[in-house]
């Protein structure tokens, strides 16, 4: 039985400058559709000013999250890059986070922990995000 490889392309919205948005209902609707069972699946954020990152979806830790981005980045903050692009934060933010994740895949699902969704982070919204899902397995 060979490798086989699926891709999809999605689009993410996001709805203020500093936003997270869980992707994991869209990343295992990909893997659904991908009719693979067992292999591996990587998301990919191909973007500079957004990051991926998985943990628990709680909205007092979603707060927690956003307070502590403040606190690594200010976005009040005097950066360099600022004086050719207002966004030197949301840079820096992406710089210290992931552009990928991968997952395990199986019985036609992400494994992953309880406390484990897939976050889309936003740092320079509101825009539409493209996240590249490749599944790769049998
Ligand atoms: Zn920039």
């Amino acid at each position: 039985m060979g490798c086989r490889v699926y891709t999809k392309e999605l689009e993410v919205r996001t709805s203020k400058r500093r936003d997270l948005v869980n992707i994991t209902d869209l990343v295992e609707s990909a893997v659904r559709e991908s009719g693979i069972r067992e292999g591996i699946a990587i998301t990919f954020l191909s973007h500079a000013t957004a990051a991926l990152f998985a943990n628990e979806d709680e909205p007092r830790l979603r707060r927690d999250y956003v307070a502590l981005f403040e606190r690594l980045v200010p976005q009040s903050g005097q950066y360099e890059h600022n004086a050719i692009d207002d966004n030197a934060d949301a840079h820096l933010l992406t710089a210290l986070l992931k552009q990928f994740y991968v997952f395990p895949v199986k019985e036609g699902r992400l494994v992953r922990g309880t406390w484990q969704e897939l976050f889309l982070a936003e740092f320079d919204g509101p825009r539409a995000r493209r996240l590249h899902v490749v599944v790769l397995g049998s």
